[in-house]
């Protein structure tokens, strides 16, 4: 029998519904076409991509379940987590998501203005140009306009010099909560997973507390395997799965050819000591 960690899921990437650049139909397709046996869209706090990206992996059939990638406060940081084979028409769940949604456009004139006193003008007006969905103007519109603008030579570096903490372009940012974000995918009958946990800046104490709390709240997963980690963040979170109990998660985190590292389906294997979230949520998944 062959494991079930061996298995090409893809379980995050974005469409221009949120930051990234294609649409929901296009990563359908390239995802079929780099051999995905199991897709999810997971665009930033926004669900309204999710309709086009069943009906386009059905027709290819190619297996899919929903997904989004909620934008969370925690221990004064943002954190990622992903949503996956939630009922889409959960009230509770869409009224939370259009909540966590609904400070970006306040946060992009911030981000604007404190470009501004840098000597960067018309940022905001600049990065709407980006923007295909008008609810979600995030920080990768920013950068794709400080890129054409030649301010740097790519998004990397815009996020470096201007979009993190402690630069002219960073705008502290109230999300959702740990447990709201946890109890609203659960309570819609999905999985909640903690997104590349390799990329916050914890200490051991904070991700302790991360992954305590989230299971707590009803957390059932981690990412291992993503284009965030390192090989050998893929160790350290497969042993921290075990550690902690938890469903482990696969996806390449992809939002544009160009920009991403990893291309949809791009990535190792889940180490087959884990236990892949997509059995756990097996009957979620739709196919044609
Ligand atoms: P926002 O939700 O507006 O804060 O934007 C977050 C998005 O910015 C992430 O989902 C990534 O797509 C992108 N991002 C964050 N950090 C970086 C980085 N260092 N380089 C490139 N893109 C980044
Ligand atoms: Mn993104
Ligand atoms: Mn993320
Ligand atoms: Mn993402």
């Amino acid at each position: 029998m062959t494991a079930t960690t061996v298995l090409n899921a893809d379980l995050h990437c974005h469409s221009l519904v949120s930051d990234g650049t294609l649409a929901p139909e296009a990563l359908a397709a390239r995802a079929k076409v780099n051999g995905v046996e199991l897709w999810a869209l997971t665009d930033h706090d926004e669900i309204a991509g999710q309709q086009r990206a069943r009906d386009a992996a059905l027709a290819l059939g190619l297996p899919w379940l929903s997904g989004v990638e909620v934008s969370v406060s925690f221990a004064g940081t943002t954190v990622h987590i992903v949503g996956l084979g939630f009922d889409v028409d959960d009230p509770e769940f869409v009224a939370g998501l259009a909540a966590t949604r609904g400070g970006r456009e306040q946060r992009a004139r911030d981000i604007a203005a404190g470009l501004a006193r840098v000597g960067i003008e018309g940022a905001y007006e600049g990065a709407l140009c980006y923007v295909s969905n008008p609810e979600l103007i995030s920080r990768t519109h920013f950068a794709r306009f400080l890129v054409e603008t030649g301010h740097c030579h790519d998004t990397h570096e815009v996020f470096r010099k201007f979009l993190t903490e402690g630069k002219p372009g960073f705008v502290a940012h109230r999300w959702a909560s740990l447990g709201d974000a946890v109890r609203w995918i659960t309570a819609a009958g999905g999985a909640a997973v903690i997104a590349h946990p390799g990329r916050y800046k914890f200490t051991p104490t904070e991700e302790y507390a991360l992954f305590t709390e989230f299971i707590a709240h009803g957390g059932r997963a981690v990412e291992v395997v993503t284009g965030s980690h390192t090989p050998a963040e893929y160790a350290k979170y497969a042993d921290m799965a075990i550690e902690f109990d938890l469903l482990a998660s696969r996806g390449s985190d992809f939002h544009d050819p160009d920009e991403s590292r990893t291309d949809l389906g791009a990535l190792p294997w889940l180490p087959g000591k884990l236990a892949p979230v997509w059995e756990a949520i097996e009957a979620r998944v739709q196919r044609a």
